[in-house]
């Protein structure tokens, strides 16, 4: 029954794989792109819930184009993916995320920050290494990092990814399942991967108010969740009505709008500071 419902939402949902289908840059600018240090780490804060707190922020990519302007990340990700250039992009942000908080530790040292992983990147045996090592010159504890992989694209090398993820939790990165309910994986399945977080996505998460589909999906993945005694994050929240349905599933943090959107770093160390003034 959980699984019709999922597919029913999933076949209306056209937010998060729809992103991927624009490809308007070539690997060649992009590499260029990338060699000009043009893509840029824009954070977006994540609240306790219900308290409203910031706790962390996600990481999120930008292009500075050139001549293009701000290029969103759905015209570069996939491109990126599919010529081995993802993991150039994953240690720049990491890099810009480290250098900010070596900066402003006054401000940002209790916070948690998240950066997406592609899935595919964990075809490299000395990722956990390198990762690693990243930090280590930052002179930050890796458990400050949180390391996002999304659900829908996990399992279908499970093996492979399984000793990379083992060795990046060991190594103390946190871990979260980033896009729940995409694919079709069990939360049963993915207890068997070491994770300490799982974020619902918003296509669940908006118009849950209205939508009793969307409660039942929310309810039973919070309730599966905290029974494994992984953290429930509630993506993309926008209005009010839905926040308070999130809120009643004791999700422990949430993401979106209605809080706040992504925001340049300089946007990003106001904001903090502001709210650490209320
Ligand atoms: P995601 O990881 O699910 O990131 C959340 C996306 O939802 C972001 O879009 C964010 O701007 C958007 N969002 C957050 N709150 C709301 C809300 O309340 N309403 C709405 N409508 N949207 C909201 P963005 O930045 O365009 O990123 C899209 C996707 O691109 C990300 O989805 C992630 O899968 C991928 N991505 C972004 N940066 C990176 C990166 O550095 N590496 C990798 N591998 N993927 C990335
Ligand atoms: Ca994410
Ligand atoms: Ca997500």
């Amino acid at each position: 029954k959980l699984k019709e419902l999922y597919s029913q939402l999933l076949s209306q949902n056209t937010s998060t794989k729809s992103q991927h289908a624009l490809q308007n840059y070539s690997k060649d600018e992009i590499y260029e792109g990338l060699l000009r240090e043009e893509f840029c780490a824009y954070f977006q804060p994540k609240v306790a819930s219900p308290s409203g707190a910031i706790i962390g922020a996600e990481v999120l990519a930008r292009w500075h184009h050139n001549t293009d302007g701000t290029v969103p990340p759905s015209q570069f990700i996939a491109t990126m993916e599919e010529h081995n250039l993802i993991h150039l992009l994953s240690y720049s942000l990491l890099k810009q995320t480290l250098s900010l908080l070596s900066y402003n530790r006054d401000i940002l040292k209790a916070l948690q920050f998240s950066i997406n992983l592609s899935v595919k990147e964990l075809e490299d045996i000395k990722l956990p290494e390198k990762l690693e090592s990243i930090c280590e010159e930052y002179c930050t504890p890796t458990s400050q990092i949180t390391l996002e992989l999304t659900e829908s694209h996990l399992l279908e090398n499970i093996k492979r990814a399984l000793d990379v993820l083992l060795r990046l939790k060991l190594k103390g990165f946190k871990l979260s399942i980033d896009d729940f309910g995409t694919g079709y994986s069990s939360i049963k399945q993915l207890n068997e991967l070491p994770f300490d977080e799982l974020k619902i996505d918003r296509c669940f998460v908006d118009g849950c108010s209205t939508q009793p589909n969307k409660r039942v999906i929310i309810a039973s993945t919070c309730e599966m969740a905290h029974q494994l005694g992984l953290e429930v994050v509630a993506e993309g929240v926008e209005e009010v009505e839905d926040l308070v349905v999130v809120q009643s599933y004791e999700v422990e943090s949430v993401q979106g709008y209605y809080y706040y959107p992504p925001c340049t770093p300089s946007e990003f160390l106001q904001t903090v500071s502001e709210s650490a003034l209320q």
